[in-house]
């Protein structure tokens, strides 16, 4: 049992200063009031002396795998480490494929998501990809979310990008059908995570998608929506008809027709809408490409799972309040995937916590009631990083 005393909570609203109680990996209790332990009991006891603690972030566009592959074969990039996450204060991640579901199969990734939740972390992933059709592992995204068991959605299909399969209003109207109904047989998040280019054809896809069939506002995820400011403005308006949108944590640099994605979270914020409908993720292990009007790479970065915890801060360091901005890295996550236990700290939730200290930087992480880094030194490390142990 871990008793954590004395901290500043954000639950992901602002809590004021309580202690919690860790139990089998839950969170059993938050609060002012402690009971006594039994004697017996082994109490590991934590004075966090008034430092905030926060939820794990939950990333829910991770390549696992690595992705990359789009400048020849030795632009693949290598798997996501399982510190690479928890350093980073990341404690649930969804993996996806992307442009390349060839090399790369759903098999590999379902087997990266598994690993990765051997080591402790909430590991999840979709099933798809870039292109059409889809890359399922027992032949449809519809039997996939249903069988297996880590795999929640569908995606990233690629929409609006020259690297797309060009999907028609038909096809993505078949594949939003599969997830929606395969996350109402499972209780899994059923969505349709849709990967948005440069293209200027925009949510255009999706805005017809919503007037010509029955399906939900819901189950259509795009992301990536801040790489273009007019792309973003679509985007708001789709979140006004109920889809919730995502934007990613990429560098934008000066000049860049795109929005940091704490720039757009703000600017979602101020808008009025309704709060809960947007969310944050880091594309880690992904490629960031600069293509010319060919086509042609012209310079590739790879996404940092980093990126999503230094948004945070940098919203913090700007001046905004812990609780206003919280929510899009957990709570609004945690709703959009059907995950009812966690991206809050409420009793009952999975211990999955983050210690920030003042400077908003990753202290402390705890994921599934195991610490996985204290005083920011990692105390769980992946198998073949141990260095002969
Ligand atoms: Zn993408």
């Amino acid at each position: 049992m871990e008793f954590l005393r004395n901290a500043e909570i954000f639950a992901p609203e602002a809590m004021g200063r309580g202690d919690l109680l860790v139990c089998a990996g839950k969170i059993i209790r938050v609060g002012t009031e402690m009971p006594g332990f039994p004697s017996g009991f082994q109490v590991t006891e934590t004075d966090l002396g008034g430092r905030r603690l926060i939820p794990g972030l939950i990333d829910a566009h991770l390549h696992l795998t690595g992705g990359g592959g789009e400048s020849g074969a030795k632009s693949r990039i290598p798997p996501l480490t399982l510190e690479s996450l928890t350093r980073n204060g990341i404690t649930t991640v969804v993996g996806l494929l992307g442009t390349d579901a060839v090399t790369r199969s759903v098999a590999d990734l379902l087997a990266v998501t598994r690993s990765l939740s051997e080591q402790g972390l909430s590991a999840y992933c979709h099933t798809g990809g870039y292109s059409l059709p889809p890359a399922t592992l027992t032949g449809s995204v519809r039997s996939d979310i249903v069988h297996l068991d880590r795999v929640i959605g569908v995606g990233e299909l690629a929409i609006s990008d020259h690297r797309s399969s060009q999907p028609t209003l038909d096809e993505i109207l078949r594949i939003a059908a599969d997830a929606h109904v395969a996350g109402m047989m499972t209780n899994k998040a059923g969505i349709l995570h849709l990967h948005l280019g440069d293209g200027i054809r925009g949510l255009g896809l999706v805005r017809e998608a919503l007037v010509r069939a029955e399906i939900p506002a819901r189950v259509y995820n795009p992301t990536h929506v801040n790489r273009r400011r007019a792309l973003f403005q679509e985007a708001l308006e789709l979140a006004d008809r109920g889809c919730t949108i995502d934007v990613t944590s990429f560098p934008v640099g000066r000049g860049e027709d795109a929005y940091a994605a704490g720039e757009a979270l703000v600017s979602y914020l101020d808008s009025g809408l309704p709060p809960e409908r947007i969310t944050v993720s880091s594309d880690g292990g992904g490629c960031l490409p600069v293509f010319d009007s060919e086509g042609r790479l012209a310079a590739m970065e790879i996404g940092d799972s980093g990126s999503l915890v230094r948004t945070l801060s940098a919203l913090l360091d700007a001046g905004q309040p812990l609780e206003r901005v919280l929510p899009a890295f957990t709570s609004s996550v945690a709703r959009l995937l059907r995950m009812k236990e966690k991206g809050r700290i409420v009793s009952g939730a999975d211990a999955d916590l983050v210690v920030l200290d003042e400077l908003g930087n990753v202290t402390d992480v705890m994921a599934l009631g195991r610490w996985h880094v204290r005083d920011r030194k990692m105390v769980i490390r992946s198998v073949f990083s141990r260095g002969g142990e």
